[in-house]
């Protein structure tokens, strides 16, 4: 009865998935921020019986890979699939057998598409394989057949109900498809058939027991553009927590030939006083996005007292506040800077500061804004003493991030 010691997970993610529109095949299309292959590897290693995976890649994907793939030393190197899903199954499981590990006991075979595959269905597919004691080779996520099912034809390139077919018994096939690793692999040497649907239909070829385990709707394979609108649902139910921060900052100006600001310098009759690069802008953005994570501000993280960050250029706070939002799992909605002095002029630099900023911050521009306004000449700023700069920054952050939420 106990469960097998070593599973590995084999993600097929080698198809190039044109039915959910152009660009980048849709298992690295992202969803609510996050590639939907990093989702789907990141849910699988986290099942505790799974010990390693393997990514089945399509041989021109390398570079999206990389990207994608999460910072995990279980993830093996990927495996360049074949011309079809059995082959491609067939070289992550011979990469498996022949890994520096050697062959796994069990193998989950799960399809890059499917990122919302649940920890519960994960454990009762390994349990399915084992709880009776070596009767069943395999087991298969699968739902039943809710809707009638009929037989269509097309009549003069029209479609047309033929027969209803019976529905009794019949079944939806998902993965994960765990199998016992030594059936699996010896089934798809001896396999012929290039065309076979799937790797259960693989094992009952070879005269494999296998198993059906009830699966889950939010199990669903990502396929066309309106699949893609529900992942998003999905995700975007998971962030129910928006939070937003403030930051407010002020540097006085001191005898120099520029100011720094957002990141871009530009050419003025004075600096500004500070211990780093005094970029008053992104120090407000910042505070803004410590603030909306409740963690404290600038100086908490860089305290002012340390001479390591002595003319540091600003863009390093910024990035800690983004990286501190990411180990959060939240992501920013929008920020908005407001930059306050009569000299220099900033608007006919604000669409760069914006960019600048989206570059650090690695988002989109269209969700960072950067204005400017003067004091009317009241005031420390209005009397060109120094210059102020306000932000805001609104995050989503995952409902359960925070103890004691609401609900
Ligand atoms: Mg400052």
């Amino acid at each position: 009865m106990t469960p097998p010691p070593e599973t590995a997970a084999l993600i097929v993610a080698a198809g190039r998935g044109v039915r959910a529109g152009t660009g980048a095949p849709k298992q690295y299309r992202r969803v609510g921020g996050e590639a939907v292959l990093t989702r789907t590897i990141l849910a699988l290693l986290a099942a505790p019986a799974v010990t390693r995976a393997l990514v089945c890649i399509h041989p021109d994907d390398g570079a999206l890979y990389e990207a994608a793939a999460p910072m995990d030393d279980r993830l093996l190197p990927p495996v360049h699939g074949g011309a079809s899903r059995a082959l491609t199954v067939r070289a992550g499981l011979e990469a498996l057998a022949a890994g520096p590990c050697g062959p796994p006991d069990a193998v989950l075979i799960h399809d890059a598409a499917r990122p919302f595959v649940s920890p519960r269905l994960i454990a009762e597919v390994i349990a399915a394989l084992d709880a009776d004691q070596g009767v069943h080779d395999g087991a298969m996520a699968a739902l039943p057949a809710i809707d009638a099912l009929w037989r269509a034809d097309e009549h003069f390139g029209e479609l047309r109900c033929a027969a209803p077919l019976p529905r009794a018994g019949v079944w939806r096939a998902q993965t994960p498809q765990g199998f016992r690793f030594a059936a699996i692999l010896a089934a798809h040497r001896a396999n012929t058939d290039e065309s076979s649907a799937d790797d259960a239909a693989i094992a009952r070829a070879a005269g494999l027991s296998v198993a059906l385990v009830p699966g889950g709707e939010d199990n669903f394979k990502i396929t066309t553009p309106a699949d893609f609108a529900r992942a998003e649902r999905l995700v975007g139910a998971e962030m129910s927590e928006t939070r937003v921060g403030q930051g407010y900052d002020v540097h006085a100006f001191a005898p120099g030939d520029h100011v720094t600001l957002c990141g871009v310098r530009l050419a003025h009759d004075a600096g500004l006083k500070g211990h780093s690069d005094a970029d008053v802008a992104m120090h407000a953005l910042t505070d803004a996005l410590f603030g909306a994570l409740a963690e404290g501000d600038i100086g908490r993280w860089f305290p002012p007292t340390d001479p390591e960050w002595k003319g540091a250029p600003s863009e390093i706070f910024l990035r800690k506040a983004m990286e501190r939002l990411g180990a959060r799992g939240g992501r920013l909605a929008n920020a908005d800077v407001t930059i306050i002095c009569e000299r220099p002029k900033i608007g006919s630099h604000a669409g760069e500061m914006r960019l600048s900023l989206a570059r650090i911050m690695n988002v989109a521009p269209e969700r960072l804004s950067v204005k400017a306004t003067t004091s009317e000449r009241l005031g420390f700023t209005g009397r060109e003493e120094g210059i102020a700069a306000m932000a805001t920054a609104t995050v989503a952050l995952p409902g359960t991030d925070i103890e004691g939420s609401p609900s």
